[in-house]
């Protein structure tokens, strides 16, 4: 904030106001982003479910009332970063690593992704996708590798086949179906 006079006052510093603070950035305007709460300090219970959830840590032990005059506790927490600092705090993390390149040690591995009434996967051809296969395997094994992918383009040339696995029920009936071809092809 550059004066004393801000273009826009937005109140609590939540998922809510931080993401409209962050959107509102670009326009230059002047935002005052007002916290009640303090900063929260890293300790051991912000990373504790029972300390979150069940021990009621860093609630606030305030008394709100509902429409019969009946107190109850709304389980606020005021802190910078709202509510969802806690929800997020609990959360299991992916690491940094988790996004790096990663190598096969041995083998390869499949993923099948369904999807019966289509998705926009950018097709070359521009059509919806209902069968994505995911192939991974080590580097050196590219032989392996273009085997398993002409594996795949021949259970694939035949539409009914496309057909029923796009449309299986189960994932074991898609399993079957592959296996069932490839049986078949040897
Ligand atoms: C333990 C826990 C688990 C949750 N789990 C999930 C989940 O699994 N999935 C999900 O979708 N959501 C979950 N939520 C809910 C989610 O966190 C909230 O929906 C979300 O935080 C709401 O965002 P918000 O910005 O509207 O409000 P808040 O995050 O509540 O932010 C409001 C902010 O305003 C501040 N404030 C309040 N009054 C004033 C005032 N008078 N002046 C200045 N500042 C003020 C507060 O201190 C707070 O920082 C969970 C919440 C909690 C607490």
């Amino acid at each position: 904030m550059t004066g004393a006079s801000p273009d826009i006052v937005i109140i609590g510093s939540g998922i809510g106001g931080a993401t409209l603070a962050h959107g509102l950035v670009p326009s230059g305007a002047d935002i005052l982003l007002l916290e009640r709460g303090q900063r929260l300090e890293p300790r051991p219970e912000c990373r504790d479910p029972r300390a979150i959830f069940q021990r009621g840590f860093f609630r606030d032990a305030e008394r709100w009332y509902d429409g019969d005059g009946r107190p109850f506790n709304p389980g606020n927490y005021y802190y910078v970063g709202g509510n969802s600092k806690f929800y997020g705090a609990v959360l299991i993390r992916l690491r940094e690593a988790d996004f790096s390149a990663l190598e096969h040690a041995e083998g390869q591995a499949g993923a099948l992704l369904l999807f019966p009434k289509g998705i926009d996967f950018d097709a070359i051809d521009g059509q919806p996708v209902h069968i994505v296969f995911g192939v991974v395997g080590p580097k050196r094994a590219t032989g392996e590798h273009l085997r398993t992918l002409a594996r795949i383009s021949r259970l694939l040339r035949d539409e009914s086949t496309r057909k029923q696995l796009a449309n299986a029920e189960s994932p074991k009936f898609a399993f079957d179906l592959i296996e069932s071809h490839d049986q078949a092809a040897k």
